[in-house]
């Protein structure tokens, strides 16, 4: 059998999809060895020019390491950058995303393929564990209806569409059953599950909640205006992880217009309040340094950041990708200046998430997944990460209740007492 190596650029996402792929080959076998492979599958990211030239490199690298493999371009960066790579010869064909599941066939094709499919599909397979892990991955939904300005994905993976509900319950039960017991939904744009097919996140929850062996979800990423009546009522529910992931982007009114956003500050103050006291920690993403980001905006979104119930963070410095609208914008800021901005506001939440671990330092459920020389490491029920010493019982993908943790700078830690 000729085999198979899967280099995979970008997001969990494409993780995802790269085990779609994988799990969908029977005449060719997966390898981890990309210098055993007849074929490489280059599952790509495009969401800047940085990650395009990324994945430039590594195709012209490996022509000059290994001219006699079969190059193939999959991911998000076929959708943009296919038809180029594939007239110059970089890549010896092209597969859209919505050729994942017919891969052993698409393998079999004579050079020069460019199968780019459609950006209307929804994947059927159900990939049933993820190794080494305890840990599961579930893509609920595919595809963006936002239009932010900075952002290439809805171009590359097409308008939102949902996973139907009982695929997922299906691939959750043969998982729980398999071992697993946390589940996290991703997808593109999470929050926008079920819109397309009448149904609701929130409802999706609850029925995942009552498969047997389910004990915690999380959800990857919402965006504040899907946080509803219906999911804020399910917040006190025992299996729901007490973290939440809400992106906002930024937290000056000028810069969400800018970015197009459909979020505004006061409405996400207050939405954060509300999640906040019910015991949650939140989780945010933030872009730094986007074009109009003048030092007045800069102070006002830092201020506000300060007076929010923030608990993590994770800032980009705002990276140009050709075709945006972004791109097309002047007042760009300086790369030391967002530098500078990016390191500000880490350190200001990472001090916030140092406090709250301070305050929560009690009653923590954690998983642990993989351990190395006796030290487990997990994430408690806030999204915290816990280290634990253990030198004799060994202790992944086991759940564990701790009556303490002491407070590192960045994570907590304990030890264990069989
Ligand atoms: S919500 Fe905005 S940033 Fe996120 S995928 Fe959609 S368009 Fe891109």
């Amino acid at each position: 059998m000729k085999k198979v190596y899967f280099k995979t650029f970008g997001c969990r996402t494409n993780q995802y999809d790269t085990g779609i792929m994988v799990s969908r080959l029977r005449r060719y076998e997966a390898t981890t060895e990309e210098n055993e492979a007849d074929i490489v599958v280059v599952n790509s990211c495009t969401v800047t020019n940085g990650a395009d030239s990324s994945v430039r490199n590594y195709i012209s690298s490996l022509r000059r390491r290994r001219p006699d493999v079969r190059i193939v371009l999959a991911g998000c960066g076929s959708h943009s950058r296919g038809e180029d790579l594939l007239s110059r010869k970089r890549v010896d064909g092209v597969m859209g995303h919505s050729e994942k599941e017919r891969i052993d066939e698409i393998l079999s094709l004579e050079d020069g393929f460019y199968e780019i499919g459609d950006l209307k599909h929804i994947d059927d397979t159900v990939v049933e564990s993820f190794s080494g892990r305890s840990r599961a991955f579930i893509k609920i939904q595919e595809g963006c209806d936002f239009r932010c300005s900075y952002c290439i994905i809805p171009h590359v993976r097409g308008d939102a569409r949902s996973q139907r509900e009982e695929r997922i319950l299906l691939q959750i039960s043969k998982l729980a059953s398999n071992g697993f017991g946390e589940f996290i939904l991703t997808g593109t744009n999470v929050g926008s599950y079920g819109r397309d097919r009448g149904e609701s996140l929130a409802t999706l929850l609850k029925k995942i909640s009552s498969i047997r062996g389910v004990r915690r979800i999380r959800i990857g990423s919402l965006e504040p205006i899907q946080i509803d009546d219906e999911l804020m009522e399910i917040l006190d529910e025992e299996w729901m992880a007490r973290h939440l992931h809400i992106a906002l982007q930024h937290t000056s009114d000028a810069m969400l217009e800018a970015m197009n956003r459909r979020n505004r500050y006061e409405e996400d103050r207050r939405l954060f309040q509300r999640i906040a006291d019910r015991g949650y920690a939140i989780g945010t993403d933030f872009i730094v340094g986007h074009p109009g980001e003048g030092e007045g905006e800069w102070r006002e979104a830092i201020e506000r950041v300060k007076e929010l119930p923030l608990t993590h963070i994770h800032a980009f410095t705002y990276s140009r990708r050709d075709g945006t609208v972004s791109a097309g914008m002047g007042d760009i800021v300086r790369g030391d200046v967002a530098r500078a901005r990016h390191r500000e506001i880490r350190e200001i939440v990472a001090e916030k998430n140092r406090l709250f671990r301070l305050s929560h330092d009690r009653d923590l459920r954690v998983l642990f997944e993989n351990g190395k020389d006796g030290v487990y490491r997990g994430y408690d029920q806030y999204y915290n990460r816990v280290s634990i010493e253990s030198p004799h019982e060994d202790l992944s993908n086991t759940w564990m209740d701790l009556e303490r943790v002491e407070v590192g700078i960045d994570e907590n830690f304990a030890i264990y007492k069989a």
